[in-house]
């Protein structure tokens, strides 16, 4: 019973269809994805619902030919209903009620946040993970604690990713730049690590100062490679301090990476060897749900469905501000 799932948090509209293996494993049938890439500046949230709107009927299309499946074989729409850009998520969402209403299927909200733990966890053989979730916008470590998703750790102002293509703006590093920084970080010479702010208060971590500091180091004659080494060295510290107290406060045994940072190789050897260290297991999902994407939104709405957790179009309103830990947990 294949879900269609429609993402449109920010940057990204993207369109998946999902089917459960028969041994309570998601497999993807389609995963199709368009990403505004601005010339110049940050992501403007009008800009980025023209854009979805633009490609979204292309995105659909290609992702049921890709699944060879006609829109009245899905069983579900889901989309993403928040949190995030409230312009971005009411063209996913109209598309999905539109979807909904023609073909008569049951429409689902997800949290997208949730969405990347779920696919974690439908992918890979984590069962009851702490989720490293670091892209853009959000920075959180999350796990399903007493009933509800909680957030452990989170950013107290911009997502690290944010934080990363800022200062790669002020470096002429087109976005999404965090690539580019991670392939020149790679390059740097390894002398002593440039000490920057290290901002980690309670569970809670800041990057903005950081990206300050490091263009600081950049304005004062240190070579970029240098300074994105000590920028990804910090930041990635924080993440990885964060999760591993997370774990050992709720005594989870696994950690689940997600959101686009997470496909950089160093922040991926450092959560690695953290949990070699202390014993817990480690999962790296496929890069194509790491980053946005409708597959993640479809596997949750496959779940909810499962369970009834359905919405009518009245109730469908997006949630632009809603919290990880709002979310009423049906499915497990
Ligand atoms: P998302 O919002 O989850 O789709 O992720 C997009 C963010 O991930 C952008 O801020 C990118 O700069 C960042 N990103 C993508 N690839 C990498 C990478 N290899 N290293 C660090 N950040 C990355
Ligand atoms: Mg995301």
């Amino acid at each position: 019973m294949p879900v269609l799932g429609i993402e449109g948090t920010a940057h990204t509209l993207g369109v998946g269809l999902v089917e459960e293996d028969g041994k309570g494993h998601a497999r993807i049938l389609a995963n199709e994805r368009a990403m505004l890439r601005p010339l110049s500046g940050g992501i403007i949230p009008r800009e980025a619902a023209h854009h979805h709107a633009e490609v979204g009927p292309r995105l659909l299309q290609a992702a049921l030919e890709k699944a060879k499946l006609s829109p009245d074989e899905i069983d579900g729409v889901a989309f993403s209903q928040g949190p995030g850009l409230a312009p971005c998520l009411r063209v996913a969402a109209t598309m999905a009620r539109a979807l909904a209403l023609r073909t008569g299927k049951p429409l689902i909200g997800v949290n997208h946040c949730v969405a990347h733990l779920e696919i974690g966890r439908g992918l890979t053989d984590a069962q009851d993970p702490m989720l490293l979730y670091a892209s853009g916008g959000n920075t959180q470590v999350l796990a399903f604690a007493r009933g509800h998703y909680r957030v452990f750790g989170e950013t107290l102002e911009v997502g690290l990713g944010n934080a990363l293509d800022k200062f790669g703006r002020d470096n002429d590093i087109p976005f999404p730049a965090g690539p580019e920084i991670e392939r020149l970080a790679a390059t740097a010479h390894r002398g002593p690590l440039h000490p920057l702010p290290y901002t980690v208060k309670g569970m809670d971590m800041s990057f903005a100062g950081l990206a300050t500091a490091a263009q600081r180091l950049v304005v004062q004659g240190t070579p970029l490679a240098e300074a994105c080494h000590a920028l990804q060295e910090h930041a990635f510290a924080a993440l990885v301090e964060v999760s591993e107290r997370a774990l050992a406060h709720t005594g989870k045994t696994e950690l689940v990476l997600g959101g686009g940072v997470a496909c950089n190789a160093r922040l991926q050897a450092m959560a690695r060897s953290m949990c070699e260290e202390r014993g817990a297991a480690y999962f790296c999902p496929p890069r194509e749900v790491l980053v946005d994407n409708g597959a993640m939104i479809a596997w949750l709405g496959l779940r909810k469905l499962a369970v009834g957790d359905t919405l009518t179009v009245e109730s469908s309103g997006v949630l632009p501000h809603q919290r990880t830990d709002q979310v009423e947990v049906t499915w497990r």
